[in-house]
Formats: structure tokens, sequence, C-alpha cells
């Protein structure tokens, strides 16, 4: 039994959401799939749940402790040599989850002094590793979303009277998970270089999906290899479970030996790995698969009248959260699994349908869709 108290307590804050309109709760999942992140309709291939069950069987069901004790097997270092060489770097480091490399590696890189500059749109993993930061006595700057000409102010203000010896991070989704559009890296790395910032680039949304190989946004704007620190994850397109930071020799040394979601957690189990690795393969030997699902989005956008981006997320802004919700009602009644996105995830006022396309679906079921949202609209 909880202590009264806390009972009273959490049952106002239930009732608060309530009225709110902005209680959650987990709905399982019917109809066509078009708001989860397999991309590249890898979850459910075969391929990957024979090489997760030979993984199991040649290294076992878990890891067994953490990588800096006994968790390390062969698939760790596999899957982390293949990563380097996808992102083109000199090295990488897994993590657990994007969540705990977000939210562990930031405040083990910059300190008392130091400053982190964060995209307004950023996921909720890198805002709580800001929040981690500054706890620690770093100074944290929001700057708007996609302006650099905000960024440059603060960089540029923050180290006119930042001590001697004092460093920044930027921080940037590669592409924004609740709006899907994209970052101008080439014009990141410019103005960061610029500072001696270093760039931090969450390309969870863009690995296995952009690129010419697959290997994200740096790679279809150019700058492949040159982002310094580049995390992406392993549970969205690539179909399997976890999260890697690529980058040179130094950084990783520096995180495997400062960053606690590193350090004091289980390291990720072997069929995970066998699964990721074959769905890397995949997304690089298999390129229709981004191809269809890039062109899906598009297709979906023309029909909204949205602007193309790089990216198999489309945002249908709504507004108030009960209308978010009732659109959603009435597509899920049509058979698609669409799900409303309300604050705190997106701005206030400001909920929406967050729709996804992935190599799985037919033309048809993506054009009923599109017109189905402009008659409900
Ligand atoms: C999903 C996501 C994460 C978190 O990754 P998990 O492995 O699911 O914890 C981090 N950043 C972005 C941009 C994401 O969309």
């Amino acid at each position: 039994m909880i202590p009264p108290p806390w009972h009273d307590r959490l049952q106002q804050l239930a009732e608060r959401r309530r009225s709110l309109g902005r209680d959650r709760s987990i709905q399982p999942a019917t109809g066509v799939d078009v708001c989860s992140n397999d991309y590249l309709g890898l979850r459910r291939d075969p391929r990957l749940a024979e090489a997760a069950a030979t993984a199991a069987r040649v290294h076992g069901a878990g890891a067994g402790a953490a990588r800096l004790l006994r968790g390390t097997c062969s698939l760790h270092d596999d899957l982390e040599a293949t990563l380097a060489h996808w992102k083109g770097t000199e090295a990488c480091l897994l993590f657990n989850t994007g969540y705990q490399a977000n939210a562990t590696l930031v405040p083990a890189l910059v300190g008392r002094d130091d400053a982190v500059f964060s995209d307004a749109l950023n996921h909720a993993s890198l805002v709580d590793g800001c929040r981690m930061a500054r706890a620690g006595g770093a100074q944290v700057g929001i700057f708007r979303h996609l302006d650099l000409d905000d960024l440059a102010a603060q960089l540029g203000s923050w180290r006119a009277k930042a001590p001697a010896g004092a460093l920044a991070l930027v921080a940037s989704d590669a592409v924004f998970s609740m709006d899907g559009d994209a970052a101008d890296l080439p014009a990141l790395l410019t103005l960061c270089q610029r500072h001696d910032a270093l760039l931090l680039i969450d390309e969870a949304h863009a690995t296995g999906l952009l690129g010419s190989d697959g290997a994200g946004l740096a790679q279809l704007q150019g700058v492949h290899g040159r982002v310094p620190l580049v995390m992406g994850t392993l549970g969205k397109a690539l179909g399997a479970f976890g999260a890697f930071v690529c980058c040179d020799k130094v950084l990783r040394d520096h995180l495997l030996n400062t960053s606690r979601g590193f350090i004091f957690s289980t390291a990720l189990p072997p069929p995970v790995l066998g699964a990721a690795l074959e769905g890397i393969r995949l997304a690089r030997t298999e390129p229709w698969r981004r191809e269809r699902a890039l062109a899906l989005a598009n297709q979906l956008r023309d029909a909204l009248g949205q602007p193309h981006q790089p990216s198999a997320i489309v945002p249908v802004p709504v507004g108030a959260d009960a209308d978010a919700i009732r659109l959603a009602q009435s597509l899920h009644a049509l058979g698609y699994d669409v799900r409303a996105v309300r604050p705190p995830t997106v701005p206030e006022g400001s909920a929406r349908l967050r729709i996804t396309t992935g190599a799985h679906l037919l033309d048809a079921e993506v054009a009923a869709l599109a017109s189905a949202l402009l008659q409900a609209r």
C-alpha cells in the first residue's frame, strides 16, 4: 500500500491530466502501421529474427554484465566496427538506448563554465542531457529551431564572457522527430569550426534512410564522416534496438570513461546485436527500401500541399489536443494506426498527427490515407 498522502497526490495529478485532456495510455497496435519508426520494414523481417536467434545460440540470450566488466562479446566489437565504417568515422561506442546516450553524453562532455547550445525542437533525450549538464554547472543556450543566426549570436555572446579554456558543444537532431524537417549540417559545421565548438548530431531518424549508402543526413548533405560526434539509433529504421555514437578514438575513450549511461548499464544482449548487424546489411544492400519510404512520404506531402523533406515523417498540424485526438480516431475507424501527438511532446497549441511512411506500405494505402486526411480536415 502506498501511503495515503501519496495516493491523494497521484489521484489529484491524474484528475488534472484528464481534465486537460492530457492523459496518456498505452494503446495496442491495430490496422495499417503509419506511425512507427520502422521506415524500412525490417522490424519483422525473418532474416533479422534468424540473425537474432543465431546470436542467442552462439553468445547467449543476455550479456550478463556491463561492457566494462564481462559484458562485451565479439558482436559488440563487430557492430561498432561496422557502424564506424558505415558512418565514415574512426571509432564507435554502443549505448543501450538513444535516450541513455543523449542524456548522459552531454554532461560527460560539458562541465562547469562550458556551454551547450541546443535546437529548440531537439529530442527530449538531448533536452535532458542539457539539464544534466546545467546541474553540473554548464551554461545551456536554446537556439530557435534551425536558426543559425540565433546560434551564432548566442555562441558569440557566450564566448565574450566565458573564462579562458571554456568549451562549447552544439547539439541538433539531423531529422526532427515531430516535424520531419532537417538541419543544415554543412552550415552547422562551418559555424562550429569558427567557434571551436564540438558538433553533436542525432541521426536517429536519418540512419538507414538517407544518403547514397543509407548512412544518414551527413552523407546526403555531402559531409559524410566530417561531423565529429554522430549519434544514432538501431531501433528505428534498422529494425533492432539500441544506439551508438560514432566519433574519433579520443572522444570514444572519453565517453567510455565518463558517460554514466554507458558505464552503469548492462551491455546490449547478443540477439539485439545480431539483428542490428543484419538490419544494417539489409539497409545498405536493399536501397529500394529507403527510396520507397521517402517517395511515399513525398507522395503524402504532395497531397497535403507540403514541401518535400528528406525524411519519412509527415506531420499533419491540427492545433487543439481534442481535435487531434478526434482526427486520429476517425482515421483509426478507416483502418489506419495514426497517433495524435500532444504537448509536452510538441509545443503548446501544436497538437498534430505524426504520420510515418515505410517500405512495407502500398501505394494505394498511402493514397487512401491522403484522401481520408483531406476529407477529415
Ligand atoms: C527515438 C529518438 C531517440 C531515443 O532513442 P531510443 O533508442 O528510442 O531511446 C533519441 N533521439 C531522437 C531524435 C529520437 O527520435
